[in-house]
């Protein structure tokens, strides 16, 4: 069937078309991906992005005419094409689905070689009960739940220190292969500064076996970002902070080779780069929620 003849069923069967844009439309591993979609007319009462068992909230802008989110690209994705659906709802409550197929391409990660105290390779037995208590805790905070977007504006790094690159990177302690590296290491002295990239909510605040003092943010819309091995903590769980905000302080806690900042960031559960983050463009405000902003 042409593109013309396609419209005319659609427009035969009363649904309007769905325009979805992918930004890029060929993400790397780890990599942010900008969704949007148009609906010219009718407007929607909602938009949901669906990628395999993941459903993603989009939000929804112009009075349900465009609808935009954010989607995080895990970086042990398989590279391929990935094909993905928008299911909207129109003001009568009628389905409207959309197709757009993202392509994920691959990404070279390093291996770091890295000499710890072997209690961290091999913790002692009677830190089992520690290790699965500090899992518990982040599986909570993960499953915090804050629909809504809170930042607005563009990020910024956390702290004024320069990126190791070694986000995803295969790690080997004491010679031993170990889980990937999921975050990104900045390199800065102990007491360096570390602020909030975007407005957000603390939904973690303490000290853990691995990731010694740690703060993790909720910023709302799917995205949380995570500061790990700090020698000070300026916030407690439930705050709210501003971009900008002191969180706390770099230092050398947890499994360590020395002071650094290990900055992470979860998108829809999906492990991506923080530093794709720092590219996004501003985002505006997000409209009140319940009514809609104008129609
Ligand atoms: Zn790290």
């Amino acid at each position: 069937m042409s593109l013309l003849a396609a419209a005319a069923a659609l427009a035969a069967l009363g649904a309007p078309a769905l325009r979805v844009t992918l930004t890029p439309s060929r993400a790397p591993q780890g990599g942010v991906v900008q969704v949007t979609v148009a609906s010219p007319s009718p407007p929607l009462a909602s938009a949901v992005l669906v990628d395999g068992e993941r459903r993603i909230p989009l939000e929804r802008l112009d009075g349900g005419r465009r609808f935009a989110g954010l989607m995080g690209v895990d970086f042990e994705t398989k590279p391929g094409e990935r094909p993905l659906v928008v299911e909207g709802v129109d003001a009568a409550g009628v389905p409207v689905t959309a197709t757009a197929t993202l392509r994920v391409v691959p990404r070279k990660f390093g291996v770091s070689k890295l000499s710890v105290d072997p209690r961290f390779v091999e913790p002692p037995p009677e830190e089992k009960e520690r290790i699965e208590r500090d899992r518990e805790a982040f599986r909570k905070a993960f499953a915090s739940p804050l629909p809504a977007r809170l930042w607005e504006g563009r990020f910024t790094s956390p702290a004024k220190a320069p990126s190791q690159g070694n986000f995803g990177a295969k790690r080997v302690y004491n010679g031993q292969t170990r889980s990937r590296h999921a975050g990104l290491d900045l390199s800065a002295p102990t007491g360096t500064r570390v602020a909030a990239p975007a407005a957000g909510v603390v939904v973690l605040a303490g000290e853990f076996y691995f990731a010694g003092g740690s703060v993790v943010l909720n910023h709302g819309g799917g995205l949380m970002t995570m500061y790990f091995h700090l020698s000070r903590i300026d916030v407690k769980e439930g705050d709210r902070v501003a971009p900008g905000q002191l969180i706390g302080a770099v230092g050398a806690t947890g499994r360590v080779t020395g002071p650094h900042l290990h900055w992470a960031a979860r998108l829809g559960g999906a492990r991506v780069d923080p530093a794709a983050l720092l590219t996004l463009p501003a985002r505006p405000a997000s409209p009140p929620a319940g009514r809609p902003p104008r129609e």
